[in-house]
Parts: structure tokens; sequence; C-alpha cells
């Protein structure tokens, strides 16, 4: 079986090709600034032939089509037809009360774009790409896996907000996090960790840290979330690239009475202008950031700070909350890939019992490794995150029930 794996953004459309038998990636790749005219860039790989060339890619229908051109390119591609493509999986932001991984039909597309509102960055773009793959391969199931399912064990003290109970009810206001398929797959791998294997599985203490563009920070035990970070939305939480994370609320009336700025106009600046990029004016790029305070400039130097602070006040909450923590996982771009934010972030927490064997930080990128030292009463680890597989394994199962 061979499933195609699409996520969507707003300018851009990232898309892996599996086969089910060996779970192999046989394509990957994405296109970049998609309606940005003559500029479109597409990046396609299968096994270590990279190919990288500008197309014409107006919107996201054209953005597919072209990746489907590669696909079965004589010579290059890993297909002789689209035919071969059994199943589409699509990563999917938001479904308000659906989260369990679904057939797409016309009701589904309906509750994606209602939920528009609570994902405005995701799930118009989730579903152009979605009506794009329904156009390009008719007759293919459609399967929309959603960020929050992994969320849904959460207790009600942990997904409730103590906002009048009514209105909650009404307007389906509650902690629904995001990530999860991320936080579900790296909490899988984490579980199978030799270090853990004297634990008894269901009784294991997870945090897993999901620090990419977008952060957020999960409380597992067992395999199952029973807290996290983002809320009703992906705003909630941690410090991100271009996302503020938890503010005074009372903030938003107070800017909207006193510098007379608008609801969208507040959407706007919490979700695309804060975060890493709103503190330094620099970048929203860990990277960007790192390099600029290595320089001492103050701003990236606070904002780094801020960042990493945050992260340790939930790592402290969510440990007590449990009753303790077996485990801390790094997963995502920053959380794989900067020994220099694990490390600050490690240094917060050895009230925990946490501490870090310094040389195996500095050493690991992108791939597993345990970066804690024998003596940490926590264990620590890098846990590469792998999404694309997880919708993968999830489409595949949802169209065998429905065969
Ligand atoms: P993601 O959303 O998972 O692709 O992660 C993107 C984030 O990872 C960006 O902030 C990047 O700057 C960050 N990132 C990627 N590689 C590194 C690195 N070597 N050091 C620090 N941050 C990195």
């Amino acid at each position: 079986m061979k499933v195609l794996v699409i996520n969507s953004g707003s300018s851009s459309l990232k898309f892996q090709l599996f086969d089910m038998q060996s779970k192999s990636v046989l394509a990957r790749g994405l296109v970049d600034r998609i309606g940005v005219k003559g500029t479109s860039l597409l990046k396609f790989a299968v096994d270590k032939n990279k190919e990288e060339k500008e197309v014409q890619a107006g919107n996201h229908q054209e953005a597919l089509e072209t990746v489907m051109q590669c696909l079965v390119a004589p010579g290059k591609g890993p297909l002789t037809s689209l035919d071969e493509i059994n199943a589409v999986g699509h990563r999917v932001l938001h479904g308000g009360k659906v989260y369990e991984s679904v057939l797409i039909d016309e009701s589904i597309k309906k509750i994606i774009d209602d939920c528009s509102i609570m994902g405005p960055l995701h799930n118009p773009p989730g579903l152009m790409g979605i009506n794009a793959a329904e156009r390009l391969l008719p007759g293919v199931p459609q399967v929309a896996v959603f960020d929050t399912a992994f969320f849904q064990t959460m207790p009600e003290k942990a997904y409730t907000y103590a906002l009048p109970y009514d209105i909650c009810n009404t307007y389906g206001i509650r902690r629904y996090g995001f990530h999860g398929t991320s936080h579900r797959y790296v909490v899988r791998q984490a579980l199978q960790l030799p270090a853990l294997a004297g634990k008894e599985k269901k009784a294991v203490a997870l945090i897993t840290c999901h620090l990419g563009n977008g952060c957020s920070i999960t409380a597992s035990i067992g395999g199952k979330a029973v807290d996290t970070s983002m809320g009703l939305t992906p705003l909630e939480g941690l410090v991100m690239g271009t996302r503020c994370g938890d503010i005074d609320p009372a903030i938003v009336p107070f800017l909207q009475k006193n510098a007379g700025m608008s609801a969208d106009e507040m959407d706007t600046m919490m979700n695309k202008k804060s975060g890493l990029l709103g503190l330094t004016g620099i970048s929203s790029d860990m990277r960007d950031i790192e390099e600029a305070a290595e320089r001492g400039e103050d701003k990236a130097v606070l904002a780094l700070d801020i960042f990493c602070y945050r992260i340790i006040k939930y790592i402290g909450a969510y440990a007590f909350a449990m009753g303790g923590v077996d485990a801390v996982c790094f997963t995502a771009g920053i959380g794989e890939n900067s020994p220099i934010v694990r490390k600050r972030i490690c240094k917060g927490l050895g009230r925990l019992g946490i501490v870090l064997d310094e040389e195996a930080n500095e050493a690991a990128f992108g791939r597993e490794a345990i970066i804690s030292s024998p003596v940490s009463q926590v264990l620590v680890a890098v846990v590469p995150t792998n999404e694309e597989l997880m919708i993968a394994m999830e489409t595949a199962e949802v169209t065998a029930k429905t065969d």
C-alpha cells in the first residue's frame, strides 16, 4: 500500500510518499512560496537524489500537480502511475469535537471550515490541500488526521477553562491541544527507550517538548496525555517563533481600549508579530536568535532567556502535577538541533534531579540520544519526531477499516 501524506501551510505544501509495507519513504519534498508569482520553489527528493527548481504554483492545486508530475517522472519518480497511490493522509489542525482520524467527505470538510476561526493559520490551507488532492486523485480515499487527537485523554480539570461553564459549553471553548501527532509519536518512541525498560509502561510519566516554529509541551502517563500547553488555539503556552504564548488575557482589552487595536489586529499581533520575532525584531528563527545572543545583542539574550524560562516553568509544573517525571524528551527543529537551548533548560531543572551529560548534549543533532548523565534522577532524551509517518499509519488504518 502506498500513502501520500500532505501537510499544507498558507504558502507551502509538504509531502511524503510512504510504502506502508516497509514503512519507507519513497519520495519527499515541498513546494514553497505558493501564490508568489514566478518564484514558487519545488524541493523533491527520492533517496539521496535531490532536486530543487523554480515552478509555477499559483495555488495549492498547481503545487500538488507539480509534485505529482515529479512522482511519475520517468527515470526519476518512484511511481509509474498515480493509480499506485492508495490513499492520501492530510494533517488537519482543528476539527473541534471531531478528533479521530476520519475519511473525508463534504460534512468533514464543512467541520474543518467551521473550525477555521480556531485555527486561522492552518485550517484554511489544510482545506485547500484536501480540495486539490480530491480533484487530482478522484476516487482515492482522503483521510484527515487531527492535531488534537492525542489530547482526548486529558482529564476535565486540565481541559476546562475557569470561564462561565455555559459559555464554554455553548461555544466549544476548552483546551484542545495541538502538535498531537508529534507528541503521540515521540511518546511511543520514548516508551521503547531501553533506558526506561525497567519501568512499568502504564505508569511512565513523560514530558515531551515539541520545540519548532510552533512550540508545545505535553505531560503524559503510560502513553496517555494528561495535560498540554496549547489551548483552544495553538497560541497558548510556550514562547514560539512568532506567537506570544501565555499572556495576561486582560492585555487584549487593554490594548483594544488604549491603543485602538481591533480584534483582528490583536490576533495578528499575537500570532504573527510576537514570540522570538516580536521580542527581538530580528527573526523568528532560533538559529538567528542564538547567533545574535552569541554576539551579545541584548534583545536576543533576553528572548533566549524568556524562551527557556517559560519551558522550565512548564516542566516544573507538569512534573509536580503528575507526582514526578521519569523522562523529559526534546523534539522538532529546536529540540532536536539546539544543544544551547537544551542545556539552558536542563540547567534550570537541577532541583528535579536532572543532570545533563554535556558531551552527549553537544553531539545530539537530529537523532535519538540520551543526553542526561547516568546519575540524573530524570532521563533526558532527544527523540526526533515523525508526524508524517504517524499520519500515514493512521491513514492506512482508517482506509483498511472502510474497505
Ligand atoms: P520546525 O518547525 O520543527 O521545522 O523547527 C523550526 C525551528 O527549528 C526554527 O526556529 C529553526 O531555527 C530551529 N532550528 C533548526 N535547526 C536548528 C539548529 N541547528 N539550532 C537551533 N535551532 C534550529
